[in-house]
């Protein structure tokens, strides 16, 4: 597959597809949605339910606007959020809402984004 520009909706539900696959994601009904805006300036965000194989990317305008690889990078790390869902779930429902639950989810996001660019840069598209 040649590398693509991430300028249209397609190109996203493109790219998101081919990582999907790469991932191990292929189980997973993800729909990819389109917003004007996301909360706090967001491009994407990633939401599933517990339990279930189904998943929502929702992308902002604004990702359509991102340097290619920093599209790239964000729809993995997306998209690496559901490799992690079951740990997190678990980790929820052991540890609650509190602050262990909130320290852990900094400390995935940052794990996420050193993956995605480490797999962004390894140029597998
Ligand atoms: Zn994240």
């Amino acid at each position: 597959m040649t590398k693509k520009h991430l300028t249209t909706r397609e190109d996203i539900e493109r790219f998101t597809a081919c990582w999907r696959r790469l991932l191990g994601l292929t189980q997973w009904d993800i729909v990819t949605s389109f917003h004007k805006e996301l909360d706090d300036g967001r491009t994407m965000d990633m939401q599933w339910i517990r339990g279930y194989l189904s998943a929502g990317l929702r992308v902002s305008e604004d990702a359509l606007r991102l340097r290619p690889s920093r599209a790239e990078k964000s729809v993995i790390h997306e998209l690496l959020h559901l490799v992690f869902a079951p740990v997190d779930d678990r980790m929820e429902l052991i540890v609650g809402h509190g602050t262990v639950m909130l320290e852990f989810r900094q400390e995935m996001e940052r794990a996420l984004d050193g993956l995605s660019v480490r797999l962004q840069e390894g140029g597998y598209v």
